[in-house]
């Protein structure tokens, strides 16, 4: 196959500006991901470095190596820079030109203004800093759960890889123009080429990992509660729902621990609205750290929260249970400096055969719930078979009464 350089130049410079604008235009959509608009300038940058790269042999080689070399680099660190900014990371103005700054002090060196395959390994080594270090920034944020960070890792240190052999390979494929003409070289299309595909396939990754996030975030919100961060009722039951299923075949013995503030009206009244978000903040907060990783936990209403404990005996969930009235008791006696002793009551409910409603269980851990309010708050109580007909029978003591008084009426 016969590539012709001059045609694959206009091509990726062709290339280069569509996705710069095709990125800009992607930013402009949803400004909230920065990184694609240092994306998108990067791309545009490359594009003019090609196009100085274009005009070898018409303009002085001040213009088509020294500043084209250093518009090149200066595309590569603002792609590394999007990548910082994209997971956090402040923009660092200093390396950010230090390459291309590096290069043109490397020009103006006599010793070097001959020794063209060390002036390219420089500039291959420039290239690849800038591209591996992108690909360590997003290695870096791998916690964050997108699967389109990895084919950018990989494409970057694959690319950066690429260009540093570029050297030593040298030797294999002839570097020296044909008939004087550098743009006949072999190396010279290779790399061309390889730009251009690398190019067009980083631009597609980046978007596809700014689209990512954003509908990460989205699922994120709409199931995570703003305030303490931890699963909201749809989230919890939704989770809990999965897991039971997932357990159906090998049930293993759950808890489900139902926890309400106490007098949470009075404490609101006392020191404010915005206390009593504080007060809830550092319940969601000591439950967590009282709660193993598998444990699930949720806010299910305004001042109510529910865990679903797994692999454990009754026992142990009255423990964990104790354990997290105990930790929030002390954590909440004094907040911003205010006496605010807030506690819980907590309904406990064990179950050691398969979950078959979660519904079902939070029903019974309120019942619980209700004798550890009755019986004089910041306690818990484990929902049994007694619990559930007294409480029927308080259910049902009204009506007969009522019905009694009916009959008595009637007698009369
Ligand atoms: P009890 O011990 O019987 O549970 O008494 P209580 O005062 O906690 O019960 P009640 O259900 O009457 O009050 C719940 C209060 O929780 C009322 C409501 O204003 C408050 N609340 C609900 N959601 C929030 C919230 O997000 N922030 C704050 N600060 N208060 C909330
Ligand atoms: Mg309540
Ligand atoms: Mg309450």
């Amino acid at each position: 196959m016969n590539l012709d350089v001059n045609t694959l130049f206009m091509v990726t410079i062709y290339v280069e500006a569509i996705l710069g604008l095709l990125l800009l235009f992607a930013w402009a959509q949803n400004m909230a991901i920065r990184a694609v608009a240092w994306w998108g300038f990067a791309h545009l940058i490359r594009a003019s470095s090609v196009v100085l790269f274009g005009m070898y042999g018409s303009a002085p080689e001040l213009i088509t190596i020294d500043l084209a070399n250093a518009l090149l680099f200066t595309a590569f660190a603002v792609t590394w820079t999007g990548a910082r900014v994209f997971d956090g990371r402040p923009v660092e103005p200093v390396y950010l030109v230090t390459g291309a700054v590096l290069w043109l002090l490397v020009c103006r060196l006599p010793v070097l203004a001959d020794a063209i395959e060390m002036r390219a390994m420089i500039a291959s080594g420039i290239v690849t800093a800038y591209t591996w270090l992108t690909a360590y920034e997003f290695w870096r944020g791998r916690g964050e759960a997108l699967v389109s960070r990895w084919p950018a890792i990989f494409m970057l240190f694959a690319h950066g890889a690429l260009f540093l052999l570029r050297t030593p390979l040298v030797s294999v494929l002839p570097w020296s123009p044909t008939n004087n003409n550098i743009f006949g070289s072999v190396w010279l299309t290779v790399l061309s080429f390889e730009a251009l595909l690398f190019t067009i396939s980083i631009a597609f990754i980046l978007l596809a990992m700014a689209k990512e996030r954003t509908e990460l975030r989205h699922r994120t919100a709409a199931m995570v509660d703003p305030l303490t961060g931890i699963a909201n009722r749809r989230a919890f039951l939704h989770e809990a729902g999965g897991i039971a299923k997932r357990h159906a075949g090998n049930p293993r013995p759950t808890a489900v621990l139902l926890v309400d503030l106490d007098h949470f009206k009075t404490i609101n009244d006392r020191f404010g609205h915005a206390l009593g978000d504080r007060v809830l903040e550092i319940f969601a907060a000591t439950t967590l750290e009282s709660l193993r990783a598998t444990d699930l936990v949720g806010r299910i209403g305004g001042e109510e929260f529910a865990a679903v404990i797994y692999d454990t005996n009754s026992d142990k969930a009255l423990a964990v249970a104790e354990r997290i009235r105990d930790a929030f008791a002390k954590a909440a006696q004094e907040v911003d400096g205010r006496p605010v002793c807030a506690t819980v009551s907590i309904g406990v409910v064990y179950c050691d055969g398969p979950v078959l409603d979660i519904a079902e269980l939070l029903a019974q851990a309120d019942q619980a719930l209700y004798f550890a309010k009755e019986n004089g708050r910041n306690r818990v109580e484990v929902a049994s078979l007694d619990m559930l007909l007294k409480r029927k029978d308080e259910a049902l003591a009204p009506a007969v009464s009522a019905a009694g008084s009916v009959a008595a009426q009637s007698a009369a």
